[in-house]
């Protein structure tokens, strides 16, 4: 069984306690306008131009056999994805590697190896491993094989999700991790489908359904500056996660425009938006409006 994986990140500490090994699965049901990892939304692999990396050689023009590459008159490198086959010749005629694939598909035994590598860190730390993406209940088999080999293994594992899956899915995989990261990004039905494209109604109904199960939940709030920062959206989340039990802590993640020069590389500018990042003196208001609401809050995963 294999999963499709756009990125492996080791000595990571922001997603779960202690030194963590994330591991980034490809394809999101969601489409989030402020995405930070634009890579992991389509579930196939895609062809990713870094123009601040090359020299205008024209050397993957010449060596795509498809007619997917062009130059415009300043040598820009120009990819008509719809002609892309994905064989990589382009990669190899590159000596600069200014042209990429992400995308790759792993086997369970491959992620497990490379997370061994990492044991020491782990037992050092109290760190583990983290499925994150993209969502990992998107590929809910390689996700609950992948759990079950690391649970094995006596690793640690924390699930970073949406929320966004079949209810039968969530619970089962949600119980074969040791931790749930739950983003939870718009408390308002109309507003959560304007900007991420779906219903939060399966993602409340599926939070409510883990505190249930009594998994610790860390809810991680993506802040972003007119769309979710207002007090009736903060005063909707707070009577929401304040009747729950399980939530041991909220962790605050200003919005950072680090996806955006990542929208341009795959050539998907039009799908995505931006924003400006939150002030310093917005994020500590919000982190204190929760503070004074009793929860545990913290800045960054
Ligand atoms: S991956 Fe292959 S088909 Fe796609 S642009 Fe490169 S050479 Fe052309
Ligand atoms: S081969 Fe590499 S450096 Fe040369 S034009 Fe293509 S992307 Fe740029």
């Amino acid at each position: 069984m294999k999963g499709l994986i756009f990125d492996l990140k080791r000595y990571a500490v922001h997603d779960g306690p202690g030194i963590r090994f994330n591991i980034f699965f490809k394809g999101c049901p969601l489409h989030c306008l402020w995405c930070h990892n634009p890579e992991g939304v389509s579930f196939q692999p895609e062809l990713m131009l870094m123009p601040s990396r090359c020299a205008r050689c024209g050397d993957c023009v010449r060596s795509c056999k498809y007619g997917a590459l062009s130059q415009d008159p300043e040598g820009q490198v120009q990819a008509d994805r719809s002609r892309c086959t994905l064989c990589r010749d382009c990669l190899e005629a590159c000596q600069r590697e200014a042209i990429d694939i992400v995308g790759r598909e792993f086997t369970v035994e491959e992620i497990v190896a490379e997370a061994e590598k990492e044991r020491v860190f782990f037992e050092q730390s109290g760190g583990g491993v983290t499925l994150t993406g993209g969502e990992p209940l998107a590929q809910p088999e390689f996700t609950g094989s992948l759990l079950e080999a690391l649970k094995r293994r006596g690793l640690h594992t924390a699930l970073d999700t949406s929320g966004y899956a079949p209810s039968e899915v969530f619970r089962r995989l949600s119980e074969k991790a040791d931790l749930i990261l739950f983003d939870l990004k718009l408390m308002d039905d109309k507003r959560h489908r304007e900007y991420t494209g779906v219903s939060n109604q399966l993602i409340l109904s599926n939070l409510k359904v883990l505190d249930n199960l009594g998994k610790p939940i860390w809810v991680r709030f993506p802040l972003i500056p007119g769309v979710n920062d207002d007090d009736q959206n903060l005063n909707a989340m707070a009577d929401f996660l304040s009747d729950l039990k399980s939530v041991q802590q909220i962790n605050v993640l200003p919005y950072h425009k680090g996806g955006v020069e990542k929208f341009r590389r795959l050539g998907r500018e039009a799908e995505f938006a931006v924003f400006e990042p939150p002030s310093s003196e917005k994020v500590e208001m919000v982190i204190d409006f929760f503070k004074e609401k009793e929860f545990q809050v913290k800045l960054g995963g």
